[in-house]
């Protein structure tokens, strides 16, 4: 795949260069008005696709990025289709024209349009929010507004008005005095003919007819209109407001207009004013739920509830209250009903992060640091995803996004998350400048103080934040490759990956003897130390695991633009001479226990010859570890499969629990969980441990045969089982499912 990428890149840079020979010029040709109706009559291709195997991998390439612009509409000068300059964003410039086609979506959504000259182009709008057809986001005969236009010359030779930045284009009321006499509409009322109570009544319809966009949008204008004098008018535009921009998303506007609507200081005795401002209460309630403030969320429904008994309501404030006590106890219930069985693909839960403080890291940007102590296994943090793509929707289909800025590739739900977000950025403004806080890839990534309350949201830079801060939902965090990466080795990941964002977990630097451990269920996030963790101590996870059996150990981290220092980084790269016979020795372990030829299960007992292959492979691998840097405690990865086989083979035959019970210890040592027994007590040294699910199959395994060795009453097998459930939760969340997996 590596090999694929670098040509893709290069065949995707070949074409830039010649779009780009044509920046300043004109087009040579133009599509005539008929050509284009006939266009877009026809329905789009999908995204370039490829054959791999079984299934289809979907490219989605990142262009050359840009800002977006910053102006409002009236302080843009207009320009004619007509002097439009190829591979040019007109910085400072607006167009204005009529979309005439209906509205595919190819990639991008895409129509024709015209201007006030009766001059036709295609238009293609990329990153706009996917539930709304093509219609609804451009409609045919709607007045669009283009700012800083980019003309830009496809790589079929064709030419097209492209816009990356959906707050770079925006469908204009018809009645708006900007748009050219020749661009209104035919039959058109009089705006000074409207009331702000007639707009509303138009509002209201369209609520009925479920269209809450367009009331959304009706509402503002009659917001606009409303006498100043005229409080109880501009309330109820607000209460109504709260409700239509709550429908589309829009969370942070649907709170500010419910607070808008409440009426101070209403008498007892006045049942109309309560009634509003219960109305008022519950939608500020509701959006605030939806933002994740449930402090707010439960004083708003405790508020509804005090003048306006009703179950609903109870229901509302009940469930409000229960994700505030999650937030401040981290007490989830994971062994309760609501866990049990298979679970939505997102769950409705709080986030409990105080236990947390971003802070700077020495020697990186930022970090996660603990403000209290931890002991191992204690639940850490959770965090419910900001936003998240799950695989499932995408079926048999691998997404590979490559950004030919960043020149990174990602592998998984990339494309389809970036949309989301854009989207749901767009519509939350303060979600959106805590989003762009996260680490972008560049050294100086502050962001300068947002001037407007909507400051525009830059897909470009989503997009580099997202391949940096993406979380895989199943498995490790996506593992986007680097074109100076060559690894073949590395396979596409399953196509039913799904990613997410985090805004807190996001702040956690890397190590592979990382101090905490995080896993998923659903799309909610769960850390646990791996360890004792002290006071202001900096969280750690392991983002990825360098491949001890890999010649490129030391570049695994490049794509984040960083070198590993921890101790098992170090040692594996020291010292020079002793590398590439390491790699070799544990690549060929690693092919044995791997290989299906050397099953060893409850169906396949292996031979003797195989047995002593494995043992002398072990030899040699353990040999290979010989080096100053792996001192006692330091794990010697490439152990772990070779020593895990031995010790299921070894365990088949059940005539030597002795030798199982010293190669179950290897295993464990080779992940820097170094046991010893002192005065017949357990006792693990887990300073440099790495975690991985063999950990507890091996706790389990050395507990039943402590059993054997020393009877019922074995101390340490009791203590090997107790120490199996607790890296079952660390592994696992919680210790959900291990009953079922292991017998009580
Ligand atoms: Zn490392």
């Amino acid at each position: 795949m590596a090999d694929n990428f670098v040509a893709l890149m290069k065949q995707q840079q070949a074409l830039l260069a010649t779009a780009k020979k044509r920046q300043g010029l004109l087009p040579q040709e133009r599509t005539t008005r008929r050509e284009m109706e006939q266009e877009y009559e026809r329905t789009g291709r999908s995204h370039l696709t490829v054959q791999h195997g079984n299934h289809l991998i979907k490219q989605t390439f990142v262009g050359e990025a840009y800002k977006p612009s910053t102006a409002e509409i009236n302080d843009l000068k207009l320009i004619c289709l007509r002097d439009l300059r190829l591979e040019t964003h007109h910085d400072g410039r607006l167009l204005l024209v009529r979309v005439f086609c209906n509205a595919v979506r190819i990639t991008a959504v895409q129509t024709g349009f015209e201007d006030e000259h009766d001059h036709v182009e295609r238009l293609a709008v990329y990153n706009t929010d996917t539930s709304l057809s093509p219609s609804q986001t451009l409609p045919r005969g709607s007045v669009l507004a283009i700012k800083k236009p980019y003309y830009k010359a496809t790589s079929d030779g064709g030419v097209i008005v492209r816009v990356d930045h959906p707050s770079d284009f925006v469908v204009l009321d018809e009645y708006d005095p900007i748009i050219p006499l020749s661009l209104r509409p035919r039959v058109q009322a009089v705006e000074e003919d409207r009331t702000a109570a007639e707009v509303k009544k138009e509002g209201n319809i369209a609520v009925g007819m479920k269209q809450y966009r367009k009331a959304t949008k009706l509402y503002t204008i009659a917001i606009a209109l409303c006498a100043e004098e005229d409080e109880v008018l501009r309330r109820d535009l607000h209460r109504n407001r709260a409700l239509t921009n709550h429908h589309i998303g829009h969370y942070e506007a649907a709170h500010a207009d419910a607070l808008a609507a409440v009426i101070l200081d209403v008498n007892a005795d006045d049942t109309k004013s309560t009634e509003l401002n219960t109305k008022a209460s519950l939608r500020a309630g509701r959006a605030s739920y939806d933002l994740g403030h449930f402090e707010d969320a439960a004083r708003m429904f405790t508020e509804a509830n005090r003048t306006h008994t009703d179950n609903d309501v109870n229901i509302e404030l009940a469930r409000a209250l229960d994700r505030l006590r999650e937030s401040k106890t981290g007490s989830f219930g994971f062994l309760s009903d609501r866990f049990l069985g298979a679970l939505p693909p997102r769950l409705d839960c709080a986030s409990f992060v105080k236990n947390t403080e971003v802070r700077a890291s020495p020697g990186r940007r930022k970090g996660l640091f603990a403000v209290k102590s931890f002991s191992a296994g204690d639940l850490i943090l959770c965090e419910k995803a900001l936003c998240s793509s799950l695989g499932s929707d995408d079926g048999q289909t691998t997404n590979m996004t490559i950004n030919l800025n960043t020149k990174r590739m990602s592998v998984g739900t990339h494309a389809s998350l970036h949309t989301k977000l854009v989207t749901q950025l767009q519509r939350n403004p303060k979600q959106a400048s805590a989003y762009f806080e996260l680490y972008d890839g560049t050294k100086s990534s502050s962001i300068l103080p947002a001037s407007t309350a909507h400051p525009p949201v830059d897909v470009f830079h989503v997009q580099s934040i997202l391949e940096l801060n993406a979380f895989g939902l199943q498995d490790a965090p996506p593992e986007p490759s680097s074109p100076s990466t060559k690894s073949p080795k590395k396979a596409l990941r399953p196509a039913n990956d799904s990613t997410a964002i985090f805004l807190r977990a996001s702040y956690m630097n890397h190590a592979c003897d990382a101090n905490a451990y995080r896993t998923f269920i659903s799309d909610f996030l769960i850390l646990r130390a791996t360890r004792a963790i002290a006071m202001d101590e900096e969280l750690t996870i392991a983002y990825t695991r360098p491949d001890p059996a890999s010649l490129d150990y030391g570049s695994t981290f490049s794509h984040w633009g960083f070198t590993c220092e921890c101790v098992v980084c170090k040692a594996e790269l020291h010292p020079k001479g002793s590398i590439s016979h390491r790699r070799k020795v544990v690549k060929e372990a690693d092919d044995f226990a791997a290989s299906p030829a050397n099953e060893a299960s409850d169906k396949v007992t292996p031979t003797k010859a195989q047995v002593a292959a494995a043992e002398k492979l072990l030899k040699r691998v353990e040999g290979a570890y010989r080096q100053p840097g792996f001192a006692p405690g330091v794990p010697k990865l490439g152990v772990t499969a070779i020593a895990d086989w031995l010790m299921r083979a070894c365990m088949l035959d059940s005539t030597e629990p002795g030798k199982c019970i010293e190669l179950g210890t290897t295993v464990l040592s080779s992940l820097g969980f170094v046991p010893s027994i002192v005065f017949g007590e357990l006792v693990i040294d887990r300073t440099h441990c790495v975690v991985k699910d063999v950990v507890v199959d091996t706790a389990v395994y050395l507990s039943q045969l402590y059993e054997v060795v020393e009877g019922k009453d074995s101390m340490v097998s009791a203590q090997y089982a107790v120490w199996a459930e607790e890296m079952w939760e660390i592994c696992k969340g919680s210790k959900r499912g291990f009953e079922h997996r292991y017998g009580a």
